[in-house]
């Protein structure tokens, strides 16, 4: 089977690990398929709907690496969702419903006060072409249902009716129409529901499977429903949970704490942010991959827990690190030098264990050229001034550290932590940091002069 996906994100605001979630999912399934994801724009809600949104979510995707084979917005194909409800009007698959929202809100109050589950009765459906007509004259404009295959001949003989499929993440499934509400799929105002527009799409745009998130689980069997009404095949459906914050709240897109923007601002690495949507809330443990051809070769939708996965946004600090650590200086050296460090492969090695971003390095840059004013106790001065006469003549190298300290033990019979952090100190500004026998060569002399007293 030729696989195509999608990513359907509604550029309704920024999105946020949860929701790249579900994009590195599709990303990473198409990638081990060799097959074509795409990234749809659900944005038929006008209002809700901006521009700089979608321009983000791109923007979001780019940095993760993630490269749509094809970009499509819902806004360009309104012609071809309005030729399709045109069809499910004429085969009665869609009706008119005239209820304000007040009206439906009392009839679901009244429903559960009298403990009946509050689906909608069908009561459009009784309404004659004069009493439409008079709704109608009344200013009252309709929206329209689609009337679920949950009954035998008599739509308002409801029975249970199982919907079933075989789902990639969550095993089999099946959810009973009978307990559901026909859903809207025209607003009042003409617009149209994603409900719809998403199946048509699908339809026309030839996917294969949706990946998607677990909140979607009934659309599924009311989607399984139209794709059947318009006798097309439904592809094949995988629902994964859903990241909750460590309070076990849902991540919402206007919570903009945890969007992928701040986490890039922030200077976290892609594949530290990847890493842990991807490895949250599956059986694999969340390790800091290195990049998407290794995250592609640990995923797999069926090892996606059937439980919602706390996320800690912690832990992204602690992969971070970890990729830095090991982030190879080609790799680097462009980052470097935009933030100004003209470094080799040396510096990038002595410094990289102590970054936990890559902009700590910065810190590193200014204590071997710029300069850093280092530290220097009342009680050291003595032992320093001894530094300075015993610092070993010629070239500062990967000895010289060595030499140096040694013969200022024997000298001041300082040892441990005595002897070392007066210098670290002194030449460094910190009490931690990269190893001093590699840091010295990097001072280099003059500096280690200037900065002893
Ligand atoms: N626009 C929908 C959402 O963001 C897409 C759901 C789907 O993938 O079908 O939830």
């Amino acid at each position: 089977m030729t696989v195509t996906v999608r990513f359907a994100p509604s550029p309704t605001g920024h999105i946020h690990i949860g929701n790249i979630r579900t994009a590195l999912y599709n990303w990473l399934f198409a990638k081990k398929a060799g097959g074509t994801f795409i990234l749809r724009f659900d944005d038929t809600d006008v209002e809700r709907s901006k521009r700089e949104f979608a321009d983000a979510i791109e923007k979001d995707l780019a940095w993760l690496g993630v490269r749509p084979d094809r970009q499509e917005r819902q806004s360009d194909r309104l012609s071809a969702y309005d030729a399709v409800v045109e069809r499910l009007k004429a085969s009665g698959h869609l009706y008119a419903c005239y209820e304000t929202a007040d009206e439906l809100e009392r009839r679901r109050s009244r429903a559960r006060a009298i403990g009946r589950p509050p689906v909608y009765d069908r009561s459009g459906m009784k309404l004659t072409d004069e009493q439409k007509a008079e709704l109608e004259a009344d200013g009252r404009k309709p929206h329209w249902r689609f009337l679920l295959p949950n009954f035998e001949s008599d739509p308002h003989g409801i029975q249970r009716t199982d919907v079933t499929w075989d789902d990639l993440c969550r095993g089999p499934q099946s959810i009973d129409l009978g307990s559901m509400s026909d859903p809207v799929l025209i607003r009042e105002s003409g617009s149209y529901l994603y409900t719809l527009t998403s199946i048509v799409d699908d339809i026309d745009m030839g996917v294969s499977h949706i990946i998607r998130g677990e909140d979607h689980v009934a659309n599924t069997a009311v989607q399984l429903s139209i794709f059947r009404a318009l006798e097309a095949t439904a592809p094949v459906f995988g629902h994964h949970n859903l990241l909750t914050t460590i309070d076990g709240e849902g991540l919402s897109k206007r919570k903009g704490a945890l969007s992928i923007g701040s986490l890039r601002e922030d200077g976290l690495e892609p594949m530290a942010v990847a890493s842990l949507a991807v490895l949250t809330g599956t059986s694999q443990s969340v390790e800091a991959v290195p990049s998407m051809d290794a995250l592609a070769d640990r995923f797999d939708l069926a090892s996606v827990s059937k439980s919602a996965a706390k996320f800690d946004p912690e832990e992204l600090n602690g992969l971070n690190a970890r990729l830095v650590h090991e982030m190879p200086f080609e790799a680097v050296q462009p980052r470097l030098a935009r933030l100004g460090i003209m470094a080799d492969e040396t510096f990038w090695e002595t410094v990289r264990e102590n970054c936990a971003k890559v902009a700590d390095a910065r810190l590193y840059w200014q204590i071997v050229r710029g300069s850093i004013e280092g530290q220097v106790e009342q009680d050291d001065l003595e032992f320093l001034t001894a530094a300075r006469n015993l610092l070993p003549e010629g070239q500062i190298d990967e000895q010289t550290w060595k030499a140096w300290t040694s013969a200022l033990k024997s000298e001041t019979g300082r040892k441990g932590r005595g002897l070392f952090m007066p210098l670290r100190k002194a030449l460094t500004g910190l009490e931690h940091g990269p190893d001093m026998q590699a840091m010295l060569p990097l001072i280099g002399r003059q500096n280690i002069l200037d900065r002893l007293p």
